[in-house]
């Protein structure tokens, strides 16, 4: 047992999902009394067919709340499509994002609610009635900020220099087409959402799951104010490595990391969020055992690190990983 009492974790969608039911397995045995909040990011967030899409916040929803498509990571299970063929069939929709009959339910009531006057908190805090995470699910800002990326090549419709939206890049053409950077759209203008810089300053322990470090945790690091709570916080912040074997374990994030000029290897991605004695965000970066021979320059660093196996293939595999995140800083804090 640990005297964790609140845990906050900063999400993006499948990685910070996942890793999150390992967090609530492990906290349930050492800590049950500890309350656990989850920051997502919502720079993937989009309007499509008229409706707000909010990929990461919805994917963190259904997965915690049991409502998830396990084999796809995203959506829900046993899906139809007919509405999105009945939009094609008018010529219009996206044909290469997939809006699945259930899931748009979830669009079209978080819809009306923001048109209502609604917050995207307080929207995603309605949702979150029936789905029950066991999570306080709050997006990292209430304002718009939608990461868009910049082309290097001609492709389709778009020429070199245009900026299309990071979830064109990323499912429509798989991160395949090279790119010579990102834009948070909005980021000028945003604020953290209610609560979030205080699940980071109050708590006991802030995660970082092995979420893609550019455009799932970096975007919410870019809000103002995330990075220096993250900074001055008495809590303990401990990260786990998406990169094994110099490789992303599922996903493109090396297509990302290439992008802003950092080397696809769990070492480089510490190295760029930096230790929190040197004016970076980590005390502790988990590493997988194949990368073990980054622990020296980790201590280097001042990062406290282990290695053990970071493979999330089943929920005992994740919790063994959350058990060795929150045993690098037992009872966390100072
Ligand atoms: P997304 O928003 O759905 O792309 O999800 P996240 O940003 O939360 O997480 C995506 C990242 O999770 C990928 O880039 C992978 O590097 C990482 N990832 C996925 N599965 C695993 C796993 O089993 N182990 C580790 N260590 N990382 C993983
Ligand atoms: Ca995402």
């Amino acid at each position: 047992m640990t005297s964790l009492k609140r845990v906050t974790v900063l999400a993006g969608g499948v990685g910070g999902a996942r890793f999150t039911r390992g967090v609530l397995a492990q906290l349930a045995v050492e800590a049950p009394d500890a309350t656990v909040t989850v920051i997502v990011n919502t720079g993937d967030d989009m309007w499509l067919d008229g409706l707000r899409i909010c990929p990461d916040l919805d994917t963190v929803m259904y997965t915690l709340g049991d409502g998830i498509n396990e084999e796809q990571g995203w959506g829900r299970p046993d899906e139809t499509r007919r509405t999105s063929a009945e939009i094609a069939a008018y010529g219009r929709g996206w044909s290469w994002f997939t809006l699945g009959d259930l899931d748009l339910a979830t669009h079209i009531v978080r819809t009306d609610l923001l048109r209502s006057g609604s917050t995207l908190s307080e929207a995603t805090e309605f949702l979150c009635r029936r789905w029950q995470p066991g999570v306080r699910l709050l997006p990292m800002s209430d304002q718009p900020v939608e990461t868009h990326v910049c082309l290097a090549e001609n492709i389709d419709e778009h020429s070199v220099g245009d900026y299309i939206h990071f979830e064109e890049w990323w499912v429509r053409y798989r991160a395949k087409v090279p790119i010579t950077g990102f834009e948070q759209r909005g980021l000028a203008d945003a604020v953290a959402a209610p609560g979030v810089l205080e699940a980071i300053t109050e708590a006991d322990l802030v995660v970082l799951p092995p979420s893609n470090p550019v455009v799932s945790v970096g975007t919410i690091l870019a809000v103002p104010g995330i990075r220096d709570a993250l900074r001055s916080t008495a809590a303990r912040v401990v990260g786990v490595s998406p990169i094994v074997g110099g490789a992303a374990v599922r996903g493109m994030a090396d297509a990302c990391l290439r992008t802003i000029g950092v080397e696809t290897s769990a070492l480089a991605v510490a190295l760029h969020y930096g230790a929190r004695s040197r004016g970076g965000i980590l005390d502790g970066w988990l590493i997988d055992e194949s990368d073990a021979v980054a622990l020296p320059a980790l201590a280097a660093a001042g990062i406290r690190s282990a290695a053990v196996p970071l493979w999330m293939t089943d929920l005992p595999a994740t919790t063994a990983m959350a058990a060795a995140a929150l045993a690098l800083w037992p009872g966390a804090r100072s």
